[in-house]
């Protein structure tokens, strides 16, 4: 049995891990690599596999980063089943196609350029699937509840947990009977949830394991208290309403953009916050805001008591859906206003024109809610750069910062350590995954000090026999 690391190795994004075990092979996750020219031209590279020989894909949850190379998948062959739960089906269906027509749009500027110059479109700079290869993607999967286990094949059990990510979001538990007979148990955490999280629920605690990989996204810090946080939000909301300047709030469009709405129909309905024109900036939010409408049974208790109780958690007097390019243009004649749109790092979407328009005024505040990738625009602000380059053009950058570390879809240090110490000393290895390498090799040091020595961080590709 082994296992190979082909993407989220050291790095945050492009999760992707290749398990053959007896006569079968399977992946989990197939997610695409994100924040930099070098990652995004790793989503080009060819899998070190042959596609139609995989049997299975587990999806753990619906963000690009754990999906995104997908289609690629289908294209080179892949006629094995996906499984995921209901709500990462669906909202796996909306982040692809926004990715294969934000493809489609990157490939017509490198083709008008190409017109230009003479010079061919580079295999690079094409786009790597498109909307009929996601809708062909989609007669592939297969959706369980969580909680049931579920035999396969004779080699591979596998049960669903909730993760309290995002919407639908799993941890992977498999019992996998190895080449010799003997029975393993590999659990792969997929990204964990922060407890007391809005909608979702707190992360399902594993209480055994042989093999664990294990995100790190946070594994050497800690996040603010979630209802500090909150304040800190209605502060912000407060402080920009009285100066009359405008909310910049860059967010992803799946469960963020949600807890957001979530957090500010509570601020309105209890008359904490007077009302204020909130403009969801972000198509691709609208329809994922719709499909949380669809699956109320994966909520939290306090979320589907607050729907049982008549009040809908992403419906409050004065928010908008801003639909056309046109319509988010027009923002720029409002002053005193919330504006909700992606992409949640800065990196592309509405969010960047926003940006360019409101960031050189003091009376603009951004909130920042997610991590930001290096090299992203969103880290440059982050790190509180005075000068940043938008679409070319430099900006002086005068707009307040917050940065609410409390609304991370992630567990942190303290959060993890808790999940994994629910594994008692049962693991043979824990596989770090999921995080930049200085925060990763942080978070080894404090697992081998105080739960286990075994700790290991592969490398990208690298392939390990599980015994
Ligand atoms: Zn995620």
């Amino acid at each position: 049995m082994t296992i190979q690391f082909l993407g989220a190795a050291k790095t945050v994004t492009g999760s992707c891990y290749y398990v053959k075990v007896g006569d079968i092979q399977f992946l989990v996750d197939c997610g695409m690599f994100q924040g930099s020219d070098e990652l995004d031209r790793m989503n080009h590279d060819s899998f070190p596999f042959d596609p139609a020989q995989i049997d299975y894909v587990f999806l753990t949850h619906a963000h690009l980063d754990h999906c995104g190379r997908l289609p690629l998948l289908v294209k080179q062959g892949f006629h094995g089943k996906i499984i995921c739960t209901q709500p990462t089906r669906d909202l796996t269906k909306i982040v692809l196609l926004d990715a294969a027509n934000l493809q489609k749009e990157e490939e017509n500027r490198w083709i008008a350029k190409a017109k230009k110059t003479g010079i061919a479109v580079a295999e690079e700079n094409k786009a790597l699937y498109t909307e009929d290869d996601v809708d062909d993607l989609m007669k592939y999967f297969e959706v369980y509840p969580y909680g049931n286990s579920v035999n396969l094949t004779k080699e591979c059990e596998f049960r669903m947990r909730d993760a309290g990510h995002i919407l639908g979001s799993s941890i992977m538990e498999f019992w996998l009977t190895n080449e010799a007979g003997r029975l393993r148990k590999l659990v792969f955490s997929g990204d964990l949830g922060q407890p007391g999280a809005r909608i979702v629920s707190d992360p399902d605690m594993v209480r055994e394991a042989d093999y664990v990989i294990c995100e790190s996204t946070y594994g050497n810090r800690n996040h603010k208290d979630r209802n500090e946080t909150a304040l800190e939000l209605l502060a912000a909301l407060k402080d920009a309403q009285q100066e009359g300047g405008n909310v910049i709030i860059p967010s992803f469009a799946i469960e963020r953009t949600q807890e957001l709405l979530y957090e500010i129909n509570l601020f309105v309905e209890n008359g904490l916050l007077e009302s204020m024109p909130v403009y969801l900036d972000s198509p691709m939010a609208n329809k994922a805001t719709e499909i949380f409408k669809q699956y109320p049974t994966f909520y939290d208790d306090d979320a589907r008591r607050l729907l049982k109780n008549g009040d809908d958690p992403f419906e409050f007097k004065n928010l908008h859906n801003v639909d056309t390019v046109e319509e988010s243009k027009r923002l720029v004649e409002k002053h005193g206003i919330v504006i909700i749109a992606g992409a949640g790092m800065c990196n592309g979407g509405r969010v960047v024109h926003h940006l360019a328009n409101n960031i050189s005024d003091p009376r603009t505040h951004i909130i920042i809610v997610g991590y930001q990738v290096e090299g992203t625009l969103g880290r440059k602000i982050v790190d509180g750069e005075r000068f940043v380059t938008i679409n070319g053009q430099e900006y002086e950058n005068k707009a307040k910062l917050y940065t609410l570390g409390g609304f991370s879809g992630h567990s942190d240090k303290r959060d993890l350590m808790y999940w994994l110490r629910g594994f008692g000393h049962t693991p043979q290895m824990i596989f770090l995954v999921h995080g930049d390498q200085q925060i990763m090799s942080d978070f080894a040091d404090l697992i081998t000090k105080e739960i286990q020595p075994n700790v290991y961080m592969p490398d990208y590709r690298e392939e390990v026999t599980l015994r």
